[in-house]
């Protein structure tokens, strides 16, 4: 079935959502115009919507076949997946295996340590605010969500944590630190937004930096995403 988009309903640093003629669905359109989410820097180059929607559904698919409930229905255009329309929860759930950015800048502890175990943050998603950290006294006392449902976005996210980790080390990456937002549909928590080196620090374990190449913006996308087709196609 062929899905147009109707109206623009949300505009935000990497994705634009229109509705569709299913009130049930969203059409989210990667833009080539994006602000990296840690360095909080633009970074544009022609292609990067396409890089991103095509790793977000490879990765939304991994987390469906491990039984992770996600937003993700179909990828219907290069740079456009079609996902369920969610009512989104304002946090930022950060998930560190390596210490980088603001956790060093405010613990003072060295880039690039491995943490002894991982680190669980939230975010109060609030552009205005520059997302400040928040803990769970404050998502309750703001009423964010319930308790009920934080509980189950920090096993979700431990466990998306496992099974990002092991795919990712098959192809030679570490997962430093990842973002997710969950949203409801139906009553229910799902993965929502994205799971991309837009909102993550995807490392090259052989030299524990971003896939860098000067004068390429596009290569640490073209990386990830050629060896998670190989490795997602069952090619080890
Ligand atoms: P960032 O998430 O990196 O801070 P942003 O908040 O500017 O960026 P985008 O990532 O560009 O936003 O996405 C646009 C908006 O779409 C966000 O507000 C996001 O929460 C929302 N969104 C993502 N998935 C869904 C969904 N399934 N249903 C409804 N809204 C969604």
């Amino acid at each position: 079935m062929q899905y147009p988009k109707l109206e623009l309903i949300a505009e935000g640093k990497t994705k634009r959502l229109w509705s569709t003629t299913d009130d049930k669905l969203v059409i989210a359109e990667y833009s080539d115009d994006a602000m990296l989410y840690h360095a909080k820097q633009k970074v544009y180059f022609a292609g990067k919507g396409h890089y991103c929607a095509e790793i977000d559904s490879l990765l939304m698919k991994q987390l469906y076949a491990n039984n992770i409930p996600t937003h993700y229905v179909d990828r219907i255009e290069e740079n456009c997946l079609l996902v369920k329309k969610a009512e989104m929860i304002p946090i930022e759930v950060v998930i560190r295996n390596y210490a980088a950015g603001s956790m060093c800048n405010r613990l003072g502890i060295e880039h690039g340590k491995k943490l002894k175990s991982p680190v669980l943050e939230f975010c109060y998603k609030n552009d205005k605010l520059n997302d400040p950290v928040i803990n769970e006294y404050h998502v309750y006392a703001m009423e964010l969500c319930t308790p009920e449902e934080l509980s189950v976005m920090c096993y979700q996210a431990s466990r998306i944590n496992k099974v990002l980790t092991s795919l990712m080390a098959e192809i030679g990456v570490l997962v430093a630190d990842f973002k997710l937002e969950f949203g409801r549909v139906n009553g229910r928590l799902v993965v929502a937004d994205e799971i991309s080196p837009n909102v993550s620090r995807f490392w090259d374990k052989n030299t524990m930096h971003r896939f860098e190449r000067e004068g390429d913006p596009s290569y640490e996308y073209q990386v990830i995403l050629s060896r998670l087709k190989k490795v997602c196609a069952g090619e080890r």
